[in-house]
């Protein structure tokens, strides 16, 4: 049924077909279209794209526009089950097959196979290459193979499957079927990796922009209370929303999730230490109900792909920009508004230093890895716009500033450090550069502690010499020392510091140091203001009925709540408030199948909203009309206030509905015209709807016309227009 019913039409337009009635979107996103033509037309491709971007459309849509089975390789089984949920929540044939089916099941998918009755089978790569698996894809149809998280076959990845490197073979047993490997891993040897293991030097590169301009990336000095600065954000800006917080050890993830729970937060910890059950039991939570937050270590996230992750918060530093851009990229795929949060500090960075000069690997891998450490320390240094500086890394650049960012909201200022600096690594050399940092701030401080004297350091000529600042700020000053090797850490595990090459010039004045200053924990008000503008009051209560009803559904299913709708999609219900059908049907991620299935209860939750409740949207009905007043056309208005032209024919209706507006106001017809119209909305229109009308007049007003139309119309047949 999902095949398009037009032999004839091109291969694009099928697709579109699909995409619209599937899956009840507009339109492609750039590059999606050509990679789904070149798919469909028997090429190989290589796609690099970000969290969120859409990888997945790229595979599911030729699958179904080809002949036979589209089979997709997927790393992570237990996530399998809701990728088949999701498709056959639109009506996609779709089935996985993994070691946790039952034998009767899977051989039941085999055969659902053979018959060519699935657009899309999702298996196990270790699965693939039996020859049990084999011999039955050589017996069936096949659309293509897509290889999502591609990057699984890079031995340098922390991510890396042996079964992997494998797939290789596919090319070789089925030379003919197009295939397509994707990955949101974006550094260039990763990518010569996988165009080498998986023999896939004739495909053609899709490679998208990497920016995901709706994370909002924020990074903040750690001084020392990470725990109480996490749980104010998450209570400020976040409250009963989905997150990730990621720490470095099992055991900081244990504690801080038990801390949170403490504090009424819904908080489960993962990492691999846990037994597989509760493993799998808190991924599942977080996946099916609503505003769980996971503590994780990086061994959580990798193809989850729920949408609406609304913050990643690190409370360590990542080992790399790639590391970091992945981790954050698990925030906001549905594309609304999401949070890039970190804080990270001194203790970060001694240890992140440590770790990486006490690695085992050979030089060429020492030296790339101390390349990737410096790089994510500058990130976090950074004056600049940090989006700028993260693309940059991409080698995508940004021409101006984001204003999304913590550095473009609040500018941090600069100071000249050079000679504090001098004070700081001069303290180190007469130390004899071997203690930690938090003596070489007591000796700066002048505290004569036993230590001290111990050491005869009360007599050094550092010693008390950098009383200007305090204590806090000679931390951040060593921080920032350690981040830009003005000074190593010593091997030894105990955080001595000593003088580098680079040092020197610092020391001997040649080198200004321009640095980063110190800033004071964000303030309140700011943050809050961010949750209210997602959620506009005018329709929160109605947002929250909404998400009821999507969670009965999902509960009476057993799936996770994304997949009845999304949370873009409700916000779109929330907003416009379609009243039928039809209406319903435009906004984006309604489907057909969707429609039939949920139409009705949705539709009968915003008609009688309506009615319990004043009037939600009143202010932004309001805000259409004010604009009318001052001459705006319906066009101008929806461009001004970047809603789409139906949702403010949908106010104006309403202004007629309600009497703050006359049809005469809003738009231009003759008498003629509207007798024609009344005319056809008496023959057609009896029950309300506006689809009959709309195809009696053989399309000739558009549909928000006829909205403000029968709003009037109504208005005149109760007698009081
Ligand atoms: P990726 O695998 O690249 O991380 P997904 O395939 O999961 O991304 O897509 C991210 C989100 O964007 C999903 O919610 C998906 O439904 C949505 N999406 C993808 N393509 C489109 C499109 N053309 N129009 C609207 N939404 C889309
Ligand atoms: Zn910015």
């Amino acid at each position: 049924m999902n095949q398009p019913s037009t032999a004839t039409a091109q291969p694009l337009d099928q697709a579109r077909e699909i995409l619209q009635h599937s899956f009840g979107y507009d339109a492609f996103r750039p590059p999606q279209d050509r990679i789904i033509e070149h798919l469909i037309g028997g090429g190989d491709a290589l796609v690099l794209m970000p969290t969120g971007g859409g990888k997945s459309l790229c595979y599911q849509i030729p699958a179904m526009v080809r002949n036979g089975t589209g089979i997709v390789i997927s790393p992570l089984i237990a996530l399998m089950q809701d990728q088949v949920s999701a498709l056959q929540q639109l009506g996609i044939r779709a089935a996985c097959l993994n070691s946790t089916l039952s034998l009767e099941s899977a051989r039941e998918v085999e055969s659902q196979l053979l018959a060519g009755e699935l657009d899309l089978l999702y298996v196990a790569p270790e699965r693939l290459l039996t020859p049990r698996m084999l011999d039955l894809l050589t017996r069936s149809q096949i659309a293509l193979f897509a290889i999502d998280e591609a990057h699984c076959v890079s031995q340098w990845g922390h991510d890396f499957r042996p079964e992997y490197i494998q797939l290789s073979q596919l090319h070789e047993q089925f030379p003919d079927i197009p295939r397509i490997a994707l990955t949101a891993t974006a550094d260039e040897p990763t990518r010569q990796e996988i165009i080498e293991r998986l023999a896939l030097d004739e495909a053609a590169r899709f490679i998208a922009g990497f920016d995901r301009p709706n994370i909002r990336y924020r990074i903040h000095e750690n001084d020392g209370n990470a725990r109480q600065r996490l749980l104010r954000f998450i209570r400020d800006e976040h409250p009963g929303e989905a997150g990730i917080v990621y720490c470095l050890s099992r055991k900081r993830v244990d504690e801080v999730a038990a801390w949170l729970r403490t504090q009424y937060i819904e908080a489960l910890p993962y990492h691999a230490g846990l037994d597989k059950e509760t493993r799998a039991l808190h991924q599942t939570r977080f996946l099916r109900e609503e505003g769980v937050v996971i503590v994780a270590t990086i061994a959580f996230g990798m193809g989850i792909d729920k949408p609406d992750v609304r913050f990643v918060a690190h409370l360590n530093l990542p080992k790399s920009i790639e590391a970091y851009y992945q981790e954050t990229g698990r925030a906001g795929r549905d594309g609304l508004p999401a949070d890039a949060w970190m804080v990270y500090g001194l203790q970060d960075v001694i240890l992140l230093r440590q770790m990486q000069a006490s690695s085992e690997a050979d030089e060429t891998h020492k030296r790339l890895e101390r390349h990737k450490l410096d790089a994510m320390l500058s990130l976090c240094e950074t004056t600049e716009c940090r989006r700028q500086a993260l693309l940059g890394y991409f080698a995508d650049p940004l021409d101006q500033p984001c204003g999304n960012c913590d550095t473009c909201l609040e500018p941090p200022q600069q100071w000249d450090a050079t000679v504090s600096a001098q004070k700081a690594l001069s303290c180190v050399h007469r130390t004899g550069q071997r203690f930690g940092v938090n003596y070489l701030v007591d000796v700066l401080l002048g505290k004569e502690n036993e230590r001290i004297r111990q050491f005869g350091h009360h007599q050094v000529s550092t010693f008390g010499i950098g009383e200007e600042h305090s204590a806090g700020e000679w931390r951040t000053l060593y921080r920032q020392l350690i981040a830009r090797s003005l000074l190593a850490v010593d091997l030894d595990g105990y955080g001595g510091l000593h003088l580098t090459e680079a040092s020197r010039s610092v020391l001997r004045g040649e080198t200004p140091l321009m640095l980063r200053k110190r800033r004071k924990p964000e303030k309140r008000s700011k943050s809050q203001s961010r949750r209210e503008g997602r959620v506009p009051a005018a329709y929160r209560a109605l947002w929250d009925a909404l998400r009821e009803l999507r969670r009965e559904l999902a509960e009476a299913q057993g799936v996770p709540a994304y997949i009845i709708f999304h949370d873009a999609t409700l916000m779109e219900m929330a907003e416009r408030q379609p009243q039928t059908k039809d209406a319903l049907a435009t906004v984006s991620g309604v489907g057909d199948r969707k429609l039939e299935a949920y139409g009705e209860q949705f539709l009968h939750l915003l008609q009688t909203f309506e009615q319990t409740n004043a009037d939600p949207i009143q202010d932004t009905v309001e805000e259409t009309l004010q604009l009318l007043k001052q001459g705006l056309s319906a066009r101008e208005i929806a461009q001004q206030r970047e809603l789409t032209e139906a949702t403010v024919y949908n106010h104006l209706a309403r202004g007629i509905e309600t009497g703050r507006l006359s049809l005469d106001d809003t738009l231009t017809l003759s008498e003629e015209q509207l007798n024609t119209l009344r005319f056809t909305f008496e023959q057609f229109g009896g029950d309300g709807r506006i689809k009959p009308v709309y195809e009696a007049l053989e399309g000739a007003y558009d549909y928000g016309l006829l909205r403000c139309v029968q709003a009037h119309l109504n208005l005149e047949s109760t007698g009081s227009g």
